[in-house]
């Protein structure tokens, strides 16, 4: 089975638990403002490859992997438009080598798409974005329906979660939003924890390269105590302060 693949990382410490090969898939149906990786968006651009010739590159390091309680996280684009090849990928990787598998997904999936794939995924990164429908479209092109369904649906399931939140200054940091995303995910079984990612800018050169308006012009990255204080804010809403 092949998959049309954007890039790959191969000591990733940031999406899960320990070191981790980070496999970014092609495509995604978002258009965030903030996003890095815009030129992951179109779903036939890429390279394809097969299941076998991923294994091929994550096997050299596999030691590694396993010495840091780390394994695969499968990241994008948006991972779950390719779930197929995806839980194929993961259901080999457990087979032959016992690997953790990990998803970083919008969640913008319907859960019947992606079944098969969180079968075989073991923990979920799910990035959560605004509450307010309204301007989470305003943000990332979408509303926000389909995301919090998916999150429910991973919640009455029990699968281990963590969740993301991207803090972008004046856009992704009001208070009451922070309140109000924290208070969804006081809601939800299977959460392990709850990260906020800074926004940085250095994918900026990528839209312009593109030839795309970056509407994030100017703004800046966010104080390490401004991440402290969102996070503690989100904590409060989850009822943990
Ligand atoms: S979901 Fe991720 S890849 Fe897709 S537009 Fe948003 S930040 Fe970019």
């Amino acid at each position: 089975m092949k998959g049309r693949i954007h890039s790959i990382e191969t000591f990733g410490t940031l999406d899960g638990p320990g070191i981790r090969f980070v496999l970014f898939m092609q495509g995604c149906m978002l258009r965030c403002r903030y996003c890095h990786n815009p030129d992951s968006w179109a779903a036939d651009a890429g390279r394809t490859m097969e299941v076998e010739e991923v294994m091929a590159e994550i096997e050299p390091y596999l030691a590694y992997y396993r010495a840091s309680g780390g394994g695969i996280t499968v990241s994008g684009g948006e991972p779950t438009l390719q779930a197929p090849f995806v839980a194929e990928l993961f259901r080999a990787c457990k087979e032959r080598w016992g690997l953790h598998t990990a998803v970083d997904t919008s969640g913008f999936c319907e859960p019947d798409h992606a079944a098969g794939l969180l079968e075989q995924t073991d923990l979920v990164l799910l990035d959560l974005k605004l509450m307010d429908n309204d301007r989470h479209a305003a943000l990332t092109g979408q509303p926000n329906e389909r995301t919090l369904r998916f999150a429910k649906w991973l919640s009455d399931r029990r699968k281990p979660v963590w969740i993301r939140h991207v803090l972008v200054p004046g856009v992704t940091d009001r208070s009451e939003d922070l309140l109000a995303l924290g208070k969804f995910i006081g809601t939800l079984n299977g959460v392990e924890k709850a990260e906020v990612l800074p926004y940085h800018h250095m994918g900026a050169y990528k839209w312009r390269l593109l030839g795309m308006p970056y509407s994030l012009e100017g703004c800046r990255e966010p104080e390490r105590h401004e991440v402290a204080r969102a996070f503690q804010i989100i904590e409060r809403g989850r009822g943990k302060k």
